[in-house]
């Protein structure tokens, strides 16, 4: 039996940022707090400098297993261990309860959090919301899936300092008591499908967030896709205040968020705020304009006075590898969106641009999606469309499928690279040359890292080879 006030035996799944992160917090409450820390690396681990530093700190780390042996009183899992596979049901079944690790964090320090999600705009809107707080004079702190690991900064989290947090889908399904102050849920779109097995299970997923929010809270939510709108109803059924989140339309709703006038407006319990207006943000597209209701909703919530939060919003600037401006070369722009790994993102960042003036580059490693929309959007906002890599050919041939004799040029090219070429011949003075996927990039890339910035080197050595930087 572990006492009162001690987590017991701990043991944590997964070799990567999490699971050590996870595992280097716990090493430092034995005994006082925790009885034993195991560390299972998973299947195809093997021991590194990292576990051996943890072993000499006290830890037991197992590696090339999936078989957890010995029994515990709380499982920290990774979010890349899907609940079915057979490590989580091997934990599972040794342990008297399994969490992930936001869920973890957040019990060491449950004050002060804001939890982000949505299939897309969680890393934009985090950070958005967190310079928002700041520039009202809290103390925030961007944290979770952004980069930084809630867990990690408990150890040395201020009093007054408020975590605001992107939480994927993976990381919700293994929450329990989370309770943020705020939780936003930005769209729900095809995405992650393998891992969750449905939509119907991602969905619910994302909608875990709300999951222990009561009377004093706000729930920021959509109103623009059908699952949204189904969580807003199970909310408003339980009484929980809702913000209703719209950029094409005015909600009725006594807390709501949308554009009037083309300014962003914010109106709390009947209290209505008129914020920036749309064209003077920074950054760009409807899916932007919904970042920015978002996050301007949760600072209002919170105390941050309306000019703080116009200040925000005026000075946030584009992220990198999200509609990122590159370079500009024969009157042409470049975009690099290679952060759009999905149809949904994609059909956002067209909204970004002038229609008939894009010249799209689509293709990568090939999720099975389904892409009529996509080829929709597509042939009414694109002049032409690229497709290349694995998926390039399937995109291709939904894209003629759906143009027809609509007159948007469609092209072929083996690699990333050719496709830039390509594009080049396409595009006219006052285009744009966008890099916005659609794809995961695992069939020539690391990651939609690499893949933006291999883009950003050859649109800088084209313009340099040009000698015309503009
Ligand atoms: P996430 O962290 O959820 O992946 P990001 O802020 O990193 O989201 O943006 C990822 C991509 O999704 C960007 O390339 C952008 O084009 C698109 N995007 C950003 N915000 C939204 C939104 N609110 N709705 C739909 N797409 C969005």
């Amino acid at each position: 039996m572990k006492d009162s006030g001690s987590l017991g035996k701990v043991a944590v799944l997964g070799l990567g940022k999490t699971g050590l992160g996870t595992a280097e917090y716990l090493a430092d409450l034995v005994p006082s707090k925790a009885e034993s820390v195991t560390l299972y690396g998973g299947a195809s681990s093997v021991p590194n400098e990292q576990t051996r530093a943890l072993e000499a700190r006290g830890v037991r780390v197992v590696c090339g297993t999936e078989d957890v042996d010995g029994t515990y009183d709380l499982v920290v899992a990774s979010p890349g261990i899907p609940l079915d596979s057979a490590f989580f049901q091997s934990a599972s079944a040794h342990a008297t309860e399994v969490i992930g690790e936001p869920e973890f964090a957040w019990r060491q320090s449950p004050e002060r959090w804001v939890a982000i999600t949505g299939t897309n705009g969680k890393t934009t809107t985090t950070l958005l919301t967190t310079q928002l707080l700041n520039a009202g004079g809290f103390n925030a702190k961007a944290v979770g899936n952004v980069g930084t690991l809630a867990t990690g900064e408990v150890r040395t989290r201020e009093v007054d300092e408020w975590f605001v947090a992107e939480l994927s889908s993976f990381q919700l399904a293994t929450t329990v008591h989370m309770h943020p102050r705020v939780a936003c849920l930005l769209n729900v779109t095809p995405d992650h499908l393998e891992w969750h097995g449905s939509m119907e299970e991602y969905a619910l997923a994302k909608e875990r967030v709300f999951a222990n929010m009561g009377e004093g809270d706000l729930a920021v939510v959509s109103c623009e896709d059908e699952w949204c709108r189904a969580a807003i109803e199970r909310l408003e059924k339980r009484g929980v205040r809702v913000c209703s989140v719209s950029v094409h339309s005015e909600p009725t709703t006594d807390c709501a968020a949308f554009v009037r006038d083309g300014r962003l407006v914010v109106r709390l319990d009947g209290t209505e705020q008129v914020l920036a207006s749309v064209s003077s943000l920074a950054i760009n597209g409807d899916h932007n304009v919904q970042n920015a209701l978002v996050a301007s909703s949760v600072a209002l919530e919170l105390g941050i006075p309306s000019n703080a939060v116009i200040h925000g919003l005026l000075s946030f600037k584009p992220l990198e590898h999200r509609i990122e401006p590159c370079g500009k070369l024969d009157g042409v722009e470049f975009i690099n969106d290679s952060k759009a790994t999905n149809v949904d993102s994609v059909q956002k960042a067209l909204t970004a641009f002038v229609p008939g003036k894009v010249v799209v580059l689509l293709g990568g490693h090939d999720k099975g999606t389904e892409l009529s929309t996509l080829a929709h959007a597509v042939s009414a906002r694109c002049r032409a469309a690229v497709c290349y890599g694995e998926a390039g050919p399937r995109i291709a041939d939904a894209l003629r499928l759906e143009d027809g004799e609509m007159g948007l040029k469609i092209e072929n090219a083996p690699h990333m690279r050719e496709a830039l070429e390509v594009a080049r011949g396409l595009a006219h003075e006052g285009d744009v040359i966008l890099l916005s996927p659609a794809c995961s990039s695992f069939d020539e890339f690391r990651s939609y890292v690499e893949r933006g910035k291999v883009f950003k080197q050859l649109v800088s050595s084209l313009v340099s080879q040009a000698g015309k930087d503009e």
